[in-house]
């Protein structure tokens, strides 16, 4: 990966000395003085040169500066804490022009502004994440309230996706952690499990040992990146549902077809069905609910690979080659009565 090289500055222990950034108990600052560390983050991240990056509550800038060493093209940082504002100072001048500090409460913070202004290209929803990223190392008791804001700006496209699946990495307590990336009957599966993964899909990365932070915090850290998922998987499989009972009393082949243009229609109900093992002469009160998983898991494979399908309708009948090309439209909601 392309580095950029900083120009001297202080040794980040150094820094919180120089600028006396005594951590504060009450907005829970545990800073990562190990500069492996936060390079290690911004790897996993995937921040590569020529990124966009929003990082959240730098503090005295260790993962600030490991960014800046990629030869990224912008990094907007968000503070709440007035005093890192001098000591992010130097590092905005050794930035070249790449820097730019925003004093604000992330909860409250709206970060398409920022981009807007800077006239960052917009991505479709559909093509592969963009090199834009949004990363924190963040108070543990605002971690929470935080994902629940940005998952649920990712499922509108809203904010900083309304300029495309942009990933976001953030850190957690341990605990925390495994539970968003939990497992179907596994121990870490619960409520916030499900919530994250409804519009994302989040990976755990790795732990952070508890000596890489200054004071040390009480419990392990764990690092987890959000990839946005094309489409909520509710959604694919409400959708599927739908057509599975689009006509009383027919084989269920023929109601799976109205899933798609008809120049497809044979070969891709053929692929569902042969993949979720079920009977196409059989009618849709018969199938079981792993049967509807499959089903839905086919579908939303079938999705990635014909950009443009989940938002064919079947009372519509647009082509394929129009509905590509509104990537960004967003995909008509059905309940399940
Ligand atoms: N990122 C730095 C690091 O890794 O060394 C600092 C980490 S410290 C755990 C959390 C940082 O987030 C602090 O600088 C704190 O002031 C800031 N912070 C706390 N609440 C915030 C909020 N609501 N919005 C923005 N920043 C916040």
């Amino acid at each position: 990966m392309a580095s950029h090289k900083l120009p001297p500055l202080p040794a980040l222990r150094d820094f919180v000395h120089i600028y006396r950034l005594t951590a504060r108990k009450i907005l829970s600052q545990n800073y990562l003085m190990d500069m492996n560390i936060t390079r290690k983050l911004v790897r996993s991240a995937g921040i590569e040169p020529g990124a966009y990056v929003v990082e959240i509550g730098p503090g005295p800038g260790g993962i600030t500066r490991a960014i800046l060493e990629q030869s990224i093209r912008r990094c907007d940082v968000i503070e709440l804490d007035k005093r890192f504002m001098p000591a992010l100072e130097p590092l905005v001048e050794a930035s070249e022009n790449r820097l730019f500090v925003h004093h604000g409460d992330a909860l409250k913070f709206d970060i398409e502004p920022i981009w807007m202004d800077a006239k960052v290209p917009k991505h479709d929803w559909l093509d592969e994440p963009p090199n834009m990223h949004l990363i924190g190392n963040l108070p543990f008791d605002i971690a929470s309230p935080l994902i629940i804001k940005y998952l649920r700006e990712m499922s509108r496209r809203r904010g900083p996706w309304a300029f495309g699946r942009v990933p976001l990495t953030l850190t957690f307590q341990l605990e925390v952690a495994k539970r968003i990336c939990g497992k179907i009957s596994t121990l870490d599966r619960a409520r916030i499990s499900l919530v994250s993964q409804y519009v994302a899909e989040p990976k755990f990365l790795f732990e952070i040992p508890g000596r890489s932070f200054t004071p040390k915090p009480d419990v392990a850290v764990g690092v987890v990146k959000f990839v946005p998922r094309f489409e909520p998987l509710v959604q694919v499989v409400q959708k599927v549902v739908r057509h599975l009972f689009m006509y009383k009393n027919k084989e269920i082949h023929k109601c799976i077809k109205t899933m798609y243009p008809d120049d497809m229609a044979d070969d891709l109900t053929h692929e569902l069905l042969s993949y979720a093992r079920v009977d196409p002469n059989k009618t849709s009160h018969n199938v079981g609910i792993e049967e509807l998983a499959d089903m839905s898991a086919c579908y939303d494979k079938q999705c990635r690979r014909f950009p443009g399908l989940f938002l064919y309708y079947f009372e519509d009948k647009q082509p394929l080659e129009f509905l590509k090309n509104k990537p960004n439209a967003v995909p008509r909601v059905y309940g399940f009565t």
